[in-house]
């Protein structure tokens, strides 16, 4: 089935294709949200569906997810969901590789998503897609947020996404984490229509490994939902920080530092202030920002721990990162330090230009024009809020 409904080329103009839709209220929305399925008869959609019954479908499945934002992070708020386009081929607003794309105000999506969503992720990915559209801003911090919500119904997402919880797993929760991570992903996969990551989902795996996953992401809550809020309250720093260090995680591992007691370090205290001196020089490093690298730099940092400095532990070298992140950005009183970053303003600047871009593509819809000036106007907003409360 998967097969069957691969991403099409995409037409010549996306404004001459006909235009299958339906407006619905939903129940706690402010404004009622539009169905669509553009090329509906131009990509012969038609000649096995009837629109009606997809749009049914539809209907249900966006019922149930906001049911489920609302209970999973109720902070989030009502959801600028003013468009949701089925969409049977592949562009600039929605590429191959994507599952979906909250663009503003709207979601566009495959076919094949909506059959992997129906028959193997329980709808996560419209659940991740939807937390989007209540983000202020862009990022790492927002798909930390997203994962973890989609971790929290089911522990193989973490798994999956392991980039975004890995640190503060291994050091917190399960020490031998990256052995469990090796074994997932050492399972064979085909190179066929079902994506390697639906297999991995799907394929077999130790239950018991998958239970001690599931049983660590709820004793994690206070941290997720810690680095949810920062994220929300603090946008654009989560964001810049996350790209400066080029660490997936950084928020949570921020968010794990304010909450949990740290790991205890035995090495002598000449090598740690030896490691603290790396991770200073590497965290502190702005070409990321600057010149768009994508180093992560605790990565970077806990490489010449090892070579270095022979560090030979891989927990001692984690234990440093987290007590340097201590050191590095919470205030006495706990709360951490966000202090405007030197290029904050340029930063954010760049990321509204490539807002511009995105919002001239050629169909980009009128609510998604209307929808991305708007959250360009709050991250405007939010910079200068940032500009005149910070000392
Ligand atoms: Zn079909
Ligand atoms: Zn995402």
């Amino acid at each position: 089935m998967i097969e069957i409904h691969t991403p099409h080329a995409p037409p010549s103009d996306p404004a001459d294709l006909k235009l299958a839709q339906r407006s619905v209220q939903f129940s706690g929305q402010t404004e009622p949200t539009l169905l669509e399925i553009p090329g509906f008869e131009n990509y012969a959609c038609n000649q096995c569906h009837q629109s009606d019954d997809l749009f049914d479908r539809a209907e249900k499945r966006i019922t149930n997810v906001l049911a489920r934002l609302k209970s999973l992070s109720p902070e989030s708020g009502t959801v600028p969901l003013k468009q949701y386009i089925i969409q049977p081929w592949a562009g600039p607003l929605l590429s191959a590789q994507q599952y979906a794309h909250a663009t503003f105000d709207a979601i566009r999506l495959f076919p094949r998503t909506i059959l992997v969503d129906q028959y193997v992720y329980d709808n996560n990915t419209h659940l991740h897609e939807i937390l989007h559209l209540t983000q202020t801003f862009l990022g790492h911090a927002n798909e930390l947020e997203a994962y973890s919500l989609n971790a929290q119904e089911d522990a193989r997402f973490l798994l999956l996404n392991f980039p975004y919880f890995e640190n503060s797993v291994s050091a917190f929760y399960i020490k031998d984490f990256k052995n469990i991570l090796e074994e997932y992903f050492a399972r064979p996969v085909d190179d066929g229509f079902v994506p390697r990551e639906v297999q991995w989902y799907i394929n077999d795996f130790d239950p018991d490994k998958i239970n001690k996953v599931a049983v660590s992401i709820e004793k994690m809550d206070p941290i997720l939902k810690k680095a949810a809020q920062l994220n929300r309250e603090f946008p654009l720093q989560s964001a810049y920080l996350s790209e400066q260090t080029g660490i997936p995680s950084l928020m949570l591992d921020m968010a794990a530092v304010q909450v949990m007691e740290l790991p205890e370090i035995t090495l002598p205290q000449e090598t740690q202030d030896k490691a603290y001196a790396l991770l200073e020089e590497q965290m502190n490093k702005t070409d990321n920002i600057l010149l768009g690298y994508i180093i992560n730099r605790k990565d970077e940092a806990l490489l010449h721990m090892r070579y270095t400095l022979n560090i030979s532990d891989p927990a001692q070298r984690l234990a440093l990162y987290f007590h340097y992140l201590k050191q590095w950005k919470i205030k006495p009183d706990g709360t951490i330090n966000f202090s405007i970053p030197l290029h904050l303003k340029d930063y954010v600047e760049k990321k509204l230009k490539q807002i511009d871009r995105l919002l001239e593509y050629r169909g980009i819809s009128t609510l998604e024009k209307a929808g991305g000036e708007r959250f360009k106007k709050r991250i405007q907003e939010e910079l200068q809020k940032i500009a005149t409360t910070s000392p």
